[in-house]
């Protein structure tokens, strides 16, 4: 018999439930976890696992910049010149011109005044969100923005509003009945979603902004590099005026080939938060070949536009098969991210699987993370896929739901599984 545990026993937290669910969700179903699957080496358009070559379609690398030897060079002259880490934070003894490199870098791609570079992109939304706005404050997010934004809102102590996605009736209402009543107005949404592969209508959200007295946050995660015609984001893509969104965020971690994340805008506002936002003031600041490798991405943007065009192409090209093939992709726009959406959390589970079985790497997306039966593969396209990629994926998805929807009572296995789950 093993002995007690030591120490705090956490599995007798109801919190861990959510662990044992997932694993014995994908025993019930009889497949392999698909989730902390070890990749060997740099996942690009293709990845190893087990020493098996797949196609990759779960990686955010949109422009096809990661291990690029122009990247991996400035990573590594700061690794030379400044060590790992610059071990302080930036306000004592941290700041280096890498710093300050990346961060002009980025005010130029937002076509704003200045920008402040954070060590997570998650980090930057909590504690930018969360030390801008109090409990006397109004934050209204769209239903499907990022968990950081949430947790951002939850911290700031305001009141939170979640409002179906992309309906701005719903936002409206919201503004007119609680705006008077409270300090300050934060609206909060993604340049494009990150798992329907849509857009926010810009514009919009920029007049509701100011007839409410507003300030307004666009997460361009996973639109900056992607959208508009050099990979500005939003703003380009939309003909708007940067100056009318407040904050601009964004990551490192996406297009940039790096890790943090960045709040853009006004002098004024850089200046407040890098005084006192704490997850600036009392956090270390970016590691060295993390900023190197940000910024030499950015030149690069900025010189060869052509990945943003492939990346389109891509993107643009993926979506036309899979819809031609009658695959469910809901509000996708055809960007950098196109859900297959397939219903139930096990299918998606199941056919992600059969695709692994068949060389194809794609992650599926499960409810709580989506809506109840609104289960998805989520392929992500980058500047390095190949039409012949994606025409096997789309075929290898299109012929597994066939064989999925056709067996004999598989209908009624995913809703014993669901109903055991
Ligand atoms: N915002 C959005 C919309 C995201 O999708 C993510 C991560 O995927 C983040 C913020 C957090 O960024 P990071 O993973 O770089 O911390």
């Amino acid at each position: 018999m093993s002995p007690p545990p030591k120490g705090f026993d956490f599995t007798t937290l109801p919190e861990y439930e959510l662990v044992r669910l997932q694993r014995t969700a994908a025993d019930f179903a009889g497949i392999e976890n698909p989730y902390f699957l070890v990749h060997q080496g740099r996942a690009a358009d293709t990845t190893e696992v087990d020493g098996r070559k797949l196609l990759n379609f779960s990686s955010y690398d949109y422009l096809g910049l990661n291990g690029d030897p122009r990247i991996a060079a400035a990573a590594k002259d700061a690794i030379e010149r400044f060590g790992t880490t610059v071990a302080a934070s930036r306000v004592v003894a941290g700041e280096r011109q890498l710093h300050r490199d990346l961060e002009r870098e980025l005010a130029a791609i937002h076509h704003v005044e200045d920008a402040v570079a954070f060590v997570s992109g998650h980090a930057t939304n909590v504690t930018t969100i969360g030390h801008l706005f109090g409990p006397k404050d109004l934050i209204v997010i769209d239903a499907l923005a990022h968990n950081s934004i949430v947790e951002g809102a939850r911290l700031a102590g305001a009141k939170r509003v979640m409002v179906p996605h992309g309906d701005y009736d719903a936002l409206e209402r919201t503004l007119r009945l609680n705006r008077a009543r409270h300090r300050r107005a934060l609206i909060a949404v993604e340049g494009l979603y990150s798992m329907d592969g849509d857009v926010p209508d810009l514009r919009r959200l920029i007049s509701l902004k100011y007839r409410y007295d507003a300030i307004l946050l666009v997460d361009e995660a996973h639109s900056i590099g992607v959208l508009g015609e050099s990979g500005g984001g939003i703003a380009q893509e939309q003909g708007i005026d940067p100056h009318d969104v407040d904050l601009w965020m964004g990551t490192l971690s996406k297009s940039f080939a790096s890790c943090g994340g960045y709040i853009a805008g006004t002098g004024a506002l850089v200046d407040l938060l890098k005084a006192s936002a704490p997850g600036f003031v009392y956090s270390v600041g970016l590691s060295p070949p993390l900023a190197a490798a940000a910024t030499t991405a950015l030149v690069l943007l900025r010189e060869e536009p052509q990945r943003v065009r492939k990346l389109r192409d891509n993107g643009k090209y993926f979506l036309d098969r899979a819809q031609a093939a009658g695959l469910n992709t809901g509000g996708s726009i055809g960007a950098s991210v196109v859900p297959v959406v397939v219903g139930e959390s096990p299918s998606a589970v199941i056919l992600s699987n059969r695709l692994f079985a068949r060389g194809i790497n794609v992650q599926p997306i499960i409810f709580p993370a989506v809506g109840e039966r609104q289960a998805r593969l989520r392929f992500f396209l980058t500047a390095r896929h190949e039409r012949a990629q994606m025409d096997a994926a789309v075929d290898a998805v299109a012929e597994e739901l066939a064989a999925m929807r056709c067996a004999p009572g598989f209908a009624d296995m995913i809703s014993d599984r669901l109903g055991a789950v």
